[in-house]
């Protein structure tokens, strides 16, 4: 079975909606499908700024709601007929409701709790995937909508849950082993705990919700269609002749991806690589596009480089003094500062004399990691075994990324 996610822009409106239903169609030919679905795009960023307002005790949540709701009825008016629109646009309505009610809640009592921002939050992907599962009956492509709560099972961390994989996948499977339907609809990104509380598996959480279904299922492929086409060797901002690339290992994938190219985030497709699914990037506005394919070992021989990928805002950070060669601790030291103050470490390199380690981080952080290391190395700064640490900013990382430059010399020299 193929597994396909959304993302936001993909049903970001009526004439989006129509593109995803034709893509679904097509894909239904070949066979039953999976489907997760996003939010509708800005749904979720509006839905915060819903529950944040009524936590300040101000009733700006009233119109961004009902900004919501018309929205939403909008596109229900432009995808259906009459007769067909009734019980969605009814569903629609019962929820914005809802969600009324319950920000004058926290209104009144001034305090917005993470669940509750959970369960307010799930209202963009439980409608976006009502309506699209509406849409495809009305054209006559029979489906089952199912609440991906009552499958994915998570611990209480609200905002970012983590998984019970044991419990998960049971329930994924015993679901799609009761369940004859062709086409399944899940709303990406919602989850729930234990006691039946809706949880969430993060921003961006509906490409986990997809890998999770696609790994519990032994999925063929799990397609993401988002709105570029796959992966480019560059970012096209920076450098005219970027190619698309068509295919790629996920640990070329993932180097890409932490250098800037953000169309898959690592952490969320784990499920799948554990698994070897591969994974197709395609783009809903050119369903035509072969997209990028994204797989364990890739089969066609390639370039030697795969793409070229930066990220700017870096500095480098510089520990060096004579005093620490051969003497074991200092680097730990060094982590330990940074990671008492919450830095986050992108790079290090460490000379073979170990005179000095250098390590980088984001420019913002700069002030930050001067203190922290400084104060950590206070006395061996005093007594002249290190000096203080050298701070540059201003820098990029450049990443060449590509399996086969191992075998090959010469490439970082050309
Ligand atoms: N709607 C959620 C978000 O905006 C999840 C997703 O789109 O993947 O973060
Ligand atoms: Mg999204």
């Amino acid at each position: 079975m193929k597994v396909l996610k959304f993302g936001g822009s993909s049903v970001g409106s009526s004439e989006t909606i129509k593109q995803v239903v034709d893509i679904i169609r097509t894909t239904r030919v070949d066979g039953p499908c999976s489907v997760v679905l996003s939010a509708m795009q800005g749904t979720t960023d509006s839905l915060i700024e819903a529950g944040r307002s009524a936590e300040r005790g101000d009733d700006g949540y009233i119109e961004i709601l009902s900004n919501i709701g018309e929205r939403h009825v909008t596109t229900i008016r432009e995808l259906f007929n009459d007769g067909d629109r009734f019980a969605i646009s009814d569903f629609v309505e019962t929820t914005v409701k809802e969600l009324e009610n319950l920000c004058e809640g926290v209104r009144l009592i001034r305090e917005l709790s993470s669940k509750t921002l959970d369960r307010i939050l799930s209202f963009g992907e439980i409608v976006a995937s009502k309506i699209v599962s509406a849409k495809l009956a009305a054209d006559g492509i029979e489906n089952e909508w199912k609440d991906s709560r009552l499958l994915i099972r998570t611990d209480s961390t609200h905002g970012f849950a983590t998984v019970d994989f044991v419990e998960t996948n049971k329930r994924i499977k015993d679901h799609f082993v009761a369940s004859s339907a062709g086409v399944h609809i899940f709303p990406g990104f919602i989850s729930s705990d234990s006691a039946g509380y809706t949880t969430t598996l993060g921003r961006g959480g509906s490409d986990y919700t997809a890998a999770i279904i696609a790994a519990a299922i032994d999925a063929d492929v799990l397609e993401i269609w988002t709105d570029v086409s796959g992966m480019m060797s560059a970012d096209p901002r920076f450098v005219r002749n970027v190619r698309q690339i068509s295919n790629i290992t996920y640990r070329e994938a993932m180097e890409l991806s932490h250098f800037g190219a953000k169309v898959i985030y690592p952490p969320t497709i784990q499920p799948v690589m554990a698994k070897g699914i591969p994974i197709l990037v395609k783009n809903t506005f050119e369903p035509e596009n072969h997209g990028t394919l994204i797989e364990s070992e890739s089969a066609a021989k390639t370039e030697m480089i795969r793409g070229i990928t930066s990220i700017d805002k870096i500095t480098v950070l510089s520990l060096e003094g004579s005093g620490m060669v051969g003497i074991p601790g200092f680097s730990k030291r060094l982590f330990d500062a940074l990671s008492r103050a919450s830095i986050n470490v992108i790079l290090i390199t460490q000379s073979s004399s170990e005179h000095s380690i250098c390590v980088a981080i984001e420019d913002k952080h700069a002030n930050e990691a001067k203190q922290a290391v400084d104060r950590e190395f206070e006395y061996e700064i005093a007594v002249g075994r290190i000096d203080p640490l050298g701070v540059e900013n201003g820098f990029s990382i450049l990443a060449l990324v590509g399996h086969n430059m191992k075998e090959h010399t010469g490439v970082s020299g050309k």
